[in-house]
């Protein structure tokens, strides 16, 4: 790769990002003229996803090529040593500012308290490790399971929750791996929905997401595939019609992407999503809550109106997880509820993702909002709207002779289970008083309907 601080760089000094690359220096054209801070110089094979990824800014010469700015600054070898990083010059030239008022600086330019590691953040605090029947393959909850098909990706997110694996090697699934998959989940026809995740499975190439997207298909009990990819937001040119013809013959196919700022919402980011739309992939959003770069009920706001824009639908704002290397990320739990408050009656419901916890112990994810019940009587259910006012809900008249009862079906007990009556509790087993108890009483322990 060739980057170079050259002309328009320092000197005319708009440039943080000097990103000229050239055999035949073609005119300079700037991604986002309106806006953008950033000098970008674009090689004649830009819109060439090879090329973004064959030309990534990998190591600190090539970040202090691109950002001369940087070059006096902290020494980031011990952190990029330990978490890898690599920014497409696309994602690079969305930097307005080289330092850490800049969003996209921050989630993709390695920084110094990725070394803090204070000990409640572990690097697997979601014990996928413990959830993995077939290495490489997370089943936790009872119809779905998430395939690891790569540890590569185009761009590493300084957040990244699984920064145990992103880019510490970059490789994909073997055939040996995916047919050990495929078996398991043969065996298992309760899941139906499969997410392919990484690594991003879009820096894979055609013929070798192909040979995974297939395989899967080829079990009857798999209904949905999804694929989670931040390709659009960092890679967009990745999205080529060559893909899009591949995907559509393996539908219902629906793709999550993870945006997290309204400035990558760009001209090509939006191309990208078009086009996966109108192969007819449902697109989602999971966007994660940072300090400093997204942590304002505005710029959510503002990220979301333009989401819908696109067809991609918001589906989770995440809390932070408690990853080694993130600290310097986490926000107060309190400040993603309050975005929620903010959400809530200003946009249309189309635009509101679910905030949730992936709780740490494999607890899975647990959403979180504002309160709106206010007060309940066996009659009435105060409810408050997100102006202030407070409405009293009537409750039907009491019968339960008539509800409708689908089938039962065994189930383990979980909270529904104690709400629907057909469990009496869920002991927790490690109190004191519970190791103390006797065992006699009258009772019976069949913890069935009562
Ligand atoms: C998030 C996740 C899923 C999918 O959860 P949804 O709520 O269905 O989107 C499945 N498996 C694992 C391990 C996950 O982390
Ligand atoms: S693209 Fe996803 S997997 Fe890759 S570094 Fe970013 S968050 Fe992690």
């Amino acid at each position: 790769m060739s980057m170079c601080s050259a002309s328009g760089g320092e000197d005319s000094c708009h440039g943080d990002a000097s990103l000229c690359v050239g055999d035949d220096e073609p005119p300079p054209i700037a991604t986002a003229p309106s806006t953008t801070e950033a000098t970008v110089y674009r090689h004649k094979n830009w819109n060439d996803w090879r090329w973004q990824m064959a030309n990534r800014v990998r190591t600190p010469q090539q970040l202090f090529a691109a950002f001369p700015r940087l070059a006096g600054g902290p020494d980031l070898t011990a952190v990029m040593t330990k978490y890898p990083m690599a920014i497409t010059p696309y994602y690079a030239s969305l930097i307005r500012r080289a330092d850490r008022s800049d969003p996209i600086f921050q989630m993709c330019v390695p920084q110094g308290q990725e070394l803090t590691d204070p000990p409640f953040l572990t690097p697997d605090p979601l014990e996928e490790c413990r959830d993995m029947p077939v290495p490489g393959m997370v089943h936790r909850y009872p119809d779905r399971a998430l395939v690891i098909a790569t540890t590569m990706c185009s761009t590493y997110c300084r957040h990244c929750t699984r920064k145990r694996i992103a880019g510490t090697r970059e490789t994909s699934i073997t055939k040996r791996r995916l047919e050990q998959i495929a078996a398991y989940l043969t065996e298992h026809p309760q899941i139906s929905d499969v997410i392919i995740s990484g690594g991003d499975p879009l820096t894979m190439t055609t013929e070798h997401l192909e040979m995974v997207l297939s395989r899967l298909r080829q079990v009857p009990s798999v209904q949905i595939i999804r694929i989670g990819t931040r390709v659009p937001v960092v890679l967009p040119m990745r999205v080529t019609d060559e893909l899009c013809q591949m995907l559509r013959k393996y539908h219902p196919v629906w793709v999550n992407t993870h945006f997290n700022h309204p400035q990558e919402l760009t001209e090509e980011s939006a191309e990208a999503c078009r086009r996966l739309a109108d192969a007819g992939v449902p697109l989602g959003n999971q966007s994660v809550l940072l300090r400093g770069v997204n942590d304002d009920p505005r710029i959510i706001e503002q990220l979301c109106r333009g989401l819908v824009r696109m067809r991609v639908r918001p589906y989770y704002m995440y809390q932070c997880d408690l990853v080694r290397g993130v600290e310097h990320f986490r926000t107060p739990l309190t400040r993603g509820m309050e975005i929620m408050e903010y959400l809530r009656g200003r946009l249309s419901g189309l635009a509101i993702p679910t905030f949730v916890v992936d709780a740490p112990h494999g607890g899975g994810k647990i959403p979180v909002l504002p309160t709106y019940v206010v007060s309940q009587s066996p009659t009435h259910t105060v409810l408050r709207n997100y102006e202030g006012m407070l409405i009293a809900y009537p409750e039907p008249h009491q019968r339960f002779d008539d509800q409708c009862t689908a089938p039962r079906e065994e189930s383990s007990p979980g909270v529904w289970e104690l709400a629907a009556g057909r469990y009496s509790r869920i002991q927790p087993k490690e109190t004191i008083r519970h190791a103390r108890r006797q065992p006699c009483c009258t009772s019976d322990e069949s913890v069935g309907d009562f």
